[in-house]
């Protein structure tokens, strides 16, 4: 009797720059990984990831092609790692939290700051295991290469509220520009870097939270508060839902 076929998880295509596909497999399959333990969960389709190095931005498509999620990356090329794990992670993020069930919502820019959050998670994560990983063979110096990384993100080196009620400061005068654009990098990176670092490095299982994220019809609410309630509601009022609602 034959085995069960292994469930493919994802494949590749586009332009990986004359990188070898097996050792960019192998990469991506960590992130995989990594995501899949964050989050508690494996996702219901396959990912069709394709690399385009003269885009602007990776994206995660709200159609879907074939039966399978797509996410195009914009990785210089196929031998940038770190870049790679960046952007897929971002993307991963994104699929996990069912981006496409709830679209358009001016909350969206909390998605695209747990997104950011998810690439710091799986970077560090990625260097604490490198030696243990199947692509140790290839570079056995890239965990400090990954660390460095991490150290130069743009979410990493700016501004970082010391405490909640600085946090709420901020927020009070962002949340205006935050709600006019989701994709506001330098915001998003704020709010990335306070709730990893209070909340999420700490409580590793509020990931679960951000996975009901978008289940329900976020147009209803009102204002961020309401927000906070629905999901809230929508995690059962979990011990994580609060750790992370409290912080906010
Ligand atoms: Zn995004």
């Amino acid at each position: 009797m034959q085995e069960p076929k292994k469930a493919t998880r994802f494949s590749i295509s586009g332009d990986w720059g004359g990188a070898k596909p097996k050792i960019t497999k192998e990469l991506i399959n960590i992130v995989f990984d990594i995501v899949e333990e964050l989050f508690g969960k494996k996702l219901n389709y396959p990912v069709l990831i394709t690399n385009f190095p003269l885009s602007e931005n990776p994206i995660a498509c709200y159609a879907m092609k074939e039966g399978c999620y797509q996410v195009n990356l914009s990785a210089s090329s196929g031998l940038s790692w770190c870049q790679i794990v960046y952007q897929l992670a971002h993307e991963l993020c994104h699929l996990n939290s069912n981006y496409s069930d709830s679209i358009g919502h001016k909350y969206k820019w909390l998605e695209e700051s747990l997104c950011e959050m998810c690439s710091i998670a799986v970077l560090i994560a990625l260097s604490k295991r490198w030696n243990k990983t199947a692509m140790y063979r290839y570079d056995r110096g890239y965990s400090a290469s990954v660390k460095k990384y991490i150290e130069s993100l743009p979410s990493m080196i700016g501004y970082m509220p010391k405490n909640r009620g600085a946090y709420l400061v901020w927020f009070d005068s962002n949340v205006g520009r935050l709600e006019s654009s989701c994709d506001n990098r330098e915001l998003n990176g704020v709010v990335a870097n306070y709730l990893y670092k209070n909340v999420f490095s700490i409580h590793p299982t509020a990931w679960n939270c951000v996975g009901m994220l978008n289940k329900w019809n976020c147009h209803q609410n009102l204002n961020f508060t309401s927000y906070k309630e629905s999901w809230r509601e929508q995690c059962n009022d979990s011990m994580e839902v609060n750790t992370v609602l409290n912080a906010m």
